[in-house]
């Protein structure tokens, strides 16, 4: 599209940015590091990828436009030399329950394709292998696989009586019309547990129908049983439940395989069909690197395309180290990091070239063992002519890279500048925070702590496990290592599971736009309190949605305004600017700062300029968990995964008081080599609080400061699921994980 050799930014000052400059080549690999909080997203993403998105936004009809994903316009005075982008970010592949592996990666209508060609009996036409398509689907799942039915022991209580509530249906109340169809006709004892009654009374109030005539020759007139009642109302009917009978219908039910297709979701007929003595259900079942070696054995010319299509995205499935899953596989269910590399198998497969290709830590989820593939993947992209940008923190990934673009020096205000742009091999020597941690080492745990006790997981069967049982020691730190897909997550929810494990993850804190820094950590009133006293005036007066409050926004400080075809806009209030206080309140001040600056500061500053113990106590947690940078009045839902994560430790910390066992899925997503220093302090403090700390994490350092290891393997999917070794970090052998410590740290 763009015939320039550079990307070329200027003056960009999307969020933390200092009017920065910056000519990024195109056609390579170029990854861009720097402390958490520095501003790489604030560049790559808010800046680059927005305009590029913008851009080609612009190129479409409005009508189209509307439909599309809304980039807002990043505050920059030029950008140029961009290309149409493909973000490749965390979030997960999601989609509903027809969306699989296979589908997804268009692997599986290669497979249709070479099943209506040549499957016996030859049945003709590619969409009969579709469950997508009413042509091919199962009938009575309709193509998911699976059928909802009543969850009967969630309806009936047997070791209750109906007088006790046995019928936990909503409605069935002891009185009511319902309750004295099955109490008072007769039939039924109500104040006997159905466990005692007989099997014909049970099956009776269950499904009514012959078992209620032999009961009574002539049952009441309507008589059903409740569970046929409770299938009659919520789940054969064709209206549109209402929320309230759609949780009700989820409380009371449960999806079972479907008892035609088992899962296969196809016709009987589609089903049938075969390939090498196979069928498609089957090959939906295998594991992607086997169906990879069986599908070379079709040989027929007439489908030698499709075939050669088919190979291509399982290789590359493989390549990327995702062989342990089916096609078969809702994408739903993939995890983040497996999620972030089906995507770029589905681009790999593109035959789009000069795209401009964006990936958001693409290492999430990956041991040092599956770093390398992942670094193929990103290389094959740029050698068809791609430009790919990559914010990472894996030194793997820098070092394979064309071009390193830092940018710091420092986080939050004190970053948002460019400090180094060269090759790996020159960063070294640039002074900037990553060399200085590339070129420190970190000492790994001499003594391990003695635990408080331990915690028996038993039998773990979850997805791949084999049956493992496993002790995790409490009051110290665990680490769950191994190969993507070798089980660790599975162990871990086996943990949570069995024990009631408080699990720290990455998801967002607060789902109101309006939670801030201040009103999660309950600052406000405090705040409040500080102006009242210093100025000798009501508290009351300094909050926004009361006395106040700007009284055109209501203290919102923004305008709504509804718009009749095309979604609402937000615009900044005239009247006060967005500062959502009247003039008096702003001319009462603290220190020379109104109620509007104090949500200015970052947590930082407030901490040394807000003289009041309650708010400098309660801001200290963040500060400790090195959020510091953050301002005040910063919307939590501008948070990363990892920073809500210390957001979540904090709290924590805070307020967990009794000794608990506490789960963190990869803690060190996002973080810089420089802020790993801070996570482990926090581990260490939850530690010394008395809790114990499990953590699923591939980083060595982190690895080498636990107390106890737990290394699942040897492979992924059913090559794993074992325990390789449980003990002291020190003593752990010839796994994948011990030879990566070892070679990361020859002794
Ligand atoms: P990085 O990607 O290097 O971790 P970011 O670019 O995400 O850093 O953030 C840089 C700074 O900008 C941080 O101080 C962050 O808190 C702030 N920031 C990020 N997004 C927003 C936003 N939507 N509104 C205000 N500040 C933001
Ligand atoms: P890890 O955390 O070590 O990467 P997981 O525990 O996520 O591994 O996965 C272990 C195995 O279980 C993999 O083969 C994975 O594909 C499979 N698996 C994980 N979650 C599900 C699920 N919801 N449904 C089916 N298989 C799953
Ligand atoms: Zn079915
Ligand atoms: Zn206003």
């Amino acid at each position: 599209m763009s015939q320039q050799r550079n990307i070329r930014v200027r003056g960009a000052r999307t969020n933390n940015l200092k009017s920065l400059d910056v000519d990024v080549p195109r056609g390579q690999l170029v990854v861009f590091v720097g402390l958490s909080g520095s501003g790489k997203s604030s560049l790559v993403f808010d800046t680059i990828a927005a305009e590029a998105g913008h851009q080609l936004n612009e190129t479409f009809p409005p009508f189209v436009r509307n439909r599309m994903t809304k980039w807002t316009r990043p505050e920059v005075t030029e950008i140029s030399g961009l290309s149409p982008a493909v973000v490749i970010g965390q979030r997960r592949v999601g989609g509903n329950s027809r969306s699989t592996v296979g589908t997804y990666t268009d692997a599986w209508s290669y497979l249709r394709l070479i099943f209506s060609r040549l499957s016996t009996p030859h049945v003709g036409e590619s969409n009969r292998f579709s469950f997508n398509d009413p042509t091919g689907m199962c009938p009575t799942c309709s193509g998911l696989g699976e059928v909802v039915v009543t969850a009967v022991d969630r309806v009936v209580d047997m070791d209750r009586s109906l007088e006790d509530g046995a019928v936990r249906l909503p409605g069935f109340v002891q009185g009511n019309y319902w309750y004295s169809l099955y109490a008072d006709i007769g039939s039924f004892d109500a104040t006997t547990p159905l466990r005692d009654w007989s099997e014909d009374q049970r099956q009776a109030l269950l499904y009514g129908g012959e078992h209620a005539e032999r009961l009574d020759p002539r049952p009441p007139k309507g008589f059903e049983g409740v569970v046929e009642r409770f299938e009659r109302i919520y789940l054969n009917t064709s209206e549109d439940l209402s929320e309230r009978k759609r949780e009700t219908l989820a409380q009371f039910t449960r999806s079972d395989l479907c008892p035609d297709c088992h899962g296969d979701r196809l016709n009987e007929e589609s089903r049938s069909a075969t390939v090498l003595g196979r069928t498609i259900g089957a090959m939906a079942r295998m594991e992607v690197s086997d169906l990879a070696d069986l599908v070379t054995g079709v040989t027929e010319p007439s489908v030698r395309p499709a075939v050669a299509a088919l190979k291509d995205r399982l290789d590359a499935l493989v390549t990327i180290g995702l062989g342990y899953l089916h096609l078969g596989r809702p994408t739903p269910t993939l995890s983040g990091g497996e999620s972030q590399r089906i995507k770029t198998v589905k681009h790999l497969g593109s035959s789009l070239m000069e795209m401009l290709y964006v990936f958001d830590e693409p290492t999430v989820g990956l041991h040092p063992h599956d770093v390398s593939a992942m670094i193929t993947l990103l290389r094959q992209l740029c050698d068809k002519g791609n430009s790919v940008l990559v914010v990472e923190h894996d030194p793997a990934v820098m070092a394979a890279a064309d071009q390193v673009v830092e940018i710091g020096p420092r986080a939050g205000e004190h970053g948002g500048a460019l400090v180094f742009q060269g090759p790996f091999s020159e960063l070294g020597a640039a002074g900037t925070a990553t060399s200085v941690e590339l070129s420190r080492t970190r000492r790994p745990r001499e003594e391990p702590r003695t635990p408080t006790g331990q915690v028996v997981v038993a039998d773990a069967c979850r997805n791949n496990l084999r049956k493992v049982t496993v002790e995790i020691p409490t009051g110290v730190m665990t680490v769950l290592t191994g190969v993507a897909g070798s089980g660790k997550s599975s162990l871990a929810r086996e943990l949570v599971n069995q024990h009631d494990a408080i699990v720290i993850d990455q998801r967002p804190v607060s789902a109101s736009r309006r939670s801030t820094p201040i009103t999660y950590t309950g600052v406000a009133a405090p705040i409040r309190k500080l102006f009242a006293r210093r100025n000798g005036v009501a508290a009351s007066l300094f909050s926004a949605n009361s006395e106040g409050g700007c009284p055109d926004c209501g203290g919102t400080g923004v305008i709504y305004t509804d718009l009749a075809f095309m979604d609402g806009q937000e615009t900044v209030c005239e009247t006060c600017q967005g500062r959502r206080f009247t003039p008096d309140v702003l001319r009462y001040t603290v220190d020379g700062l109104s109620i509007a600056d104090v949500e200015d500061l970052t947590i930082e500053e407030a901490i040394r300029r807000l003289p009041d113990r309650a708010i400098t106590k309660a801001l200290s947690h963040l500060d400790k968990v090195g959020l510091g940078y953050l301002r005040l009045g910063q919307p939590l839902s501008t948070l990363s995964g990892g920073e809500c994560q210390r957001v979540k430790v904090a709290k924590e910390l805070r307020e967990a008081s009794t000794p608990t066992l506490y789960v963190l899925d990869e803690p060190t997503t996002g973080l810089h080599l420089a802020d790993i220093d801070t996570l482990l302090g926090l581990l260490d403090d939850l530690v010394e609080h008395g809790h114990g700390v499990v953590v699923i994490e591939h980083n060595l350092d982190v690895i080498r400061h636990a107390d106890w290891l737990i290394d699942l393997g040897p492979g992924p999917g059913r090559h794993g699921g074992r325990v390789l070794y449980e003990g002291p970090v020190t003593g752990v052998g010839d796994t994948p994980t011990g030879r990566a410590l070892r070679e990361a740290f020859p002794s």
